[in-house]
C-alpha cells in the first residue's frame, strides 16, 4: 500500500502534517469541544419534561382536564400525561408527535 499522504492540520495556523485532518493535539481539542456542547442524555431528557408538560398545558388549556381515551371512549381525568404517538422503542422519533392521554390509558396503550 502506497505511503499515507500527509496532511496540514486544518486547525487554523497548526503547521503539524499528518494523515488525518487534524494533528493529535487538535483532534483532542476538537473532542473536549463537542464533549463540551453536544447535549448530554440529562439535558436533553430536561428539555423533554418540558415539552411534555406544554403539551398537556395546552390539551388542558383546549380541551380541560379530559382524556381522548385508549381503546376506550374520552373520559374526564385530571391526570394527564403526554407520550409519544409512536413509542420510540417501537421506531418513533424522540422528537416525533406527543399524544396526551390519561395515566391509566398511557400505560394501557404502552402494554398493548
Ligand atoms: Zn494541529
Ligand atoms: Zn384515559
Amino acid at each position: 500500500m502506497a505511503r499515507a499522504r500527509l496532511r496540514i492540520c486544518s486547525a487554523p495556523g497548526c503547521p503539524n502534517a499528518q494523515p488525518e485532518s487534524r494533528c493529535p493535539e487538535h483532534r483532542a481539542e476538537r473532542d473536549r469541544h463537542y464533549r463540551k456542547t453536544t447535549p448530554t442524555k440529562a439535558t436533553r431528557d430536561h428539555a423533554e419534561r418540558q415539552r411534555r408538560a406544554e403539551v398537556v398545558a395546552d390539551h388542558r388549556a383546549a380541551h380541560g382536564n379530559w382524556c381522548p381515551g385508549w381503546r376506550r371512549p374520552a373520559h374526564p381525568s385530571d391526570d394527564l400525561t403526554a407520550d409519544h404517538t409512536r413509542a420510540v422503542a417501537d421506531g418513533g422519533r424522540p422528537d416525533g408527535p406527543l399524544q396526551v392521554l390519561c395515566r391509566a390509558c398511557n400505560s394501557a396503550k404502552g402494554a398493548s
